[in-house]
């Protein structure tokens, strides 16, 4: 059997007029973040863990902020022709974990969610999709809630 790993990281900056979209899930919230998809932070370091784990370059690569068709774009649609891709060379996913570090909102209500979200579009079963959520005490850009990041590491078999 082989074994790839791969590791994501993605952070989006938080502005008013935007929705708050992590993992699939729109958490109500006063601030959203801001990009050129729907800017889901944790779907895009995921799909870049996916991608690293094969050596096949990074989300920008395959879903440019300068291509049009992805203005708006729903990541978990973009997630699925990661997971394409993925199994088109005969991969599959063993599992994933991840954490959203975020100041705010609280995200623990919302991460069973985002888990079944993320399982249902790669076609695993939601004990194969860890998401956690931590605050950065404060400290940095998030600590300041000027933005959410996440960080993604994923684990291939064929
Ligand atoms: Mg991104």
């Amino acid at each position: 059997m082989k074994i790839r790993i791969g590791n994501g990281y993605d952070i989006h900056k938080l502005v008013g007029d935007r929705s708050l979209i992590l993992g699939g899930v729109n958490i109500p919230h006063y601030l959203g973040l801001l990009g050129h998809s729907d800017a889901d932070v944790l779907t895009h370091a995921i799909m870049d863990a996916m991608l690293g784990a094969l050596s096949l370059g990074d989300i920008g690569h395959y879903f440019p902020p300068s291509d049009p068709q992805w203005s708006g774009a729903d990541s978990l649609i973009l997630l699925a022709q990661v997971d394409s891709l993925i199994k088109n060379r005969g991969w599959q996913i063993s599992n994933i974990d991840s954490v959203v570090v975020a100041e705010k909102p609280k995200l623990k209500p919302h991460i069973e969610t985002m888990r079944d979200n993320l399982a249902r579009v790669l076609q695993l079963e939601p004990n194969q999709v860890g998401v956690k959520a931590t605050t950065n005490e404060k400290l940095g850009p998030v600590g300041r809630e000027e933005g959410i990041c996440a960080y993604a590491v994923v684990l291939l078999l064929q």
